[in-house]
């Protein structure tokens, strides 16, 4: 293995797919729907891949990305960022989000570069960093004392050990809001001093808005490039994955200023060169019929979001009958729960793990039929205990529903 993945060998997603394949529980780990796609949508990947009149749509697209798709994007995203996007020098279309983080990071950190990440982040920022040769610096979030419930909005940043991570160093600033896993949307008040310390130390930030379209009521997305003095610092990534719940196809994307999108591309055209042209057709098709429809509640950016809030309730309700503790989130599809009140039911000693995160969700898996993710996983080493009392469960599926309806024993 060469050296600049030494350490990066473990994921989570690969044994817990290997648990879920081996136990069948209830799966509530991996984020994904486990519903039909909708039907405009598959209709419209069936269409391009059989269409016989345009046969180039079989053939390699634009390497930097599909015409159609970088332009359906331009115009969903222009009105929402205030500027007129060029499809062509400010967007880049890639393998998931996965590949635009990749690209992102691959494009600007050089060795010796420090890029802050907030914990619990989405794991892949760690080792794509050090393989670029950078230096994560983590800075956690806490929950902070309430009374009553917990909502992903009592999960805060200390702005003073925000402030110690930057250094002359610092490159990169990586935000993922609506956060993965939390739920956390980050404020209007959180977002500035994040940015008011980017613009201080003239540092890069990655925004990773994946879950943009899936934000509940009173919680707003704001996006990071649209703060005074950040679209030039700012890439924004996004994913078709999320966006139509076709995580499979793995089409995503990023936009900010050409001089960054082309620091993207560089890395895009040395890696994959180009991605899937049928499924770059279909999502613009897709995108271009929910534009036309934009102002409609049936609009699938709109509708799915109030879809994922009657589960969400659901989920919480559930949890709180357990005499678990969720945190309620605000955005996106997972929730953090606090398993510990359950501990004096789990044989936490049958599993070798050394955190006891997870312990629990490998037992859970294996006796309760019930899967969820340990969120040790995404924290930094010295940090991992911050994760042990939690199990992250994901809520976008209808097989939960179900189980509910037929009696879940947790
Ligand atoms: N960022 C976050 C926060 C995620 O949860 C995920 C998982 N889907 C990704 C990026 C990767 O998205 P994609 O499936 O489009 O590669
Ligand atoms: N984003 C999804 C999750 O967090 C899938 C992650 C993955 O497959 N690596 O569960």
């Amino acid at each position: 293995l060469a050296l600049k993945y030494k350490g990066s060998e473990y994921t989570v997603w690969a044994e817990f797919i290997e648990l879920a394949a081996k136990y069948h529980p209830l799966n509530l780990g991996q984020g994904f729907a486990d519903f039909a796609a909708p039907g405009h949508v598959t209709r419209c990947l069936a269409d391009v891949a059989l269409s016989d009149d345009q046969p180039l749509l079989q053939q390699y697209s634009r390497g930097y990305g599909h015409v159609r798709l970088v332009s359906a994007l331009s115009k969903i995203y222009s009105p929402l960022v205030g500027r007129e996007l060029d499809s062509r020098k400010e967007l880049i279309t890639t393998a998931g989000a996965y590949e635009a983080l990749f690209c992102a990071i691959f494009g600007h950190v050089n060795p010796g570069d420090e890029v802050i990440l907030i914990e619990p982040f989405f794991d892949c920022y760690e080792p794509m960093v050090r393989a670029a040769g950078g230096k994560p610096v983590c800075i956690p979030l806490r929950p902070v004392e309430t009374i009553g419930s917990v909502s992903s909005k009592d999960w805060k940043l200390n702005f003073e050990e925000l402030e110690s991570a930057f250094t002359k160093s610092t490159k990169l600033f990586i935000l993922n809001t609506p956060h993965n896993p939390t739920g956390k949307v980050f404020t209007a008040d959180e977002l500035e001093n994040i940015a008011f310390l980017c613009k201080k130390w003239n540092v890069l930030l990655l925004a990773d808005e994946v879950y943009e379209w899936m934000v509940y009521q009173p919680a707003k997305h704001i996006r990071m490039c649209t703060l005074p003095g950040m679209w030039e610092r700012t890439i924004t990534v996004g994913s078709a994955g999320k966006t139509f719940s076709v995580t499979g196809w793995k089409i995503g994307w990023a936009y900010g200023p050409e001089n960054l999108v082309k620091n993207m591309q560089v890395v895009h055209q040395n890696n994959v060169n180009s991605v899937n042209t049928v499924a770059q057709e279909a999502v613009a098709r897709s995108l271009e019929y929910e534009l036309a429809r934009i102002d409609s509640p049936d609009c699938y950016l709109v509708s799915l979001a109030r879809d994922l809030k009657g589960k969400r309730d659901i989920l919480v309700k559930t949890i709180m009958e357990t005499g678990m503790v969720p945190t309620i989130p605000e955005g996106g599809y997972f929730m953090l729960v606090d398993w510990s009140p359950l501990a004096y039911k789990v044989k936490l000693d049958d599993e070798p793990d050394t955190h006891k995160d997870f312990k629990f969700a490998k037992w859970m898996t294996k006796n309760v039929k019930i899967q969820g993710i340990p969120p040790s996983a995404f924290y930094s080493f010295p940090h991992k205990e911050l994760g042990g009392n939690y199990v992250r469960y994901c809520f976008i599926k209808v097989s939960f529903i179900r189980a509910i309806r037929v009696g879940l024993n947790w």
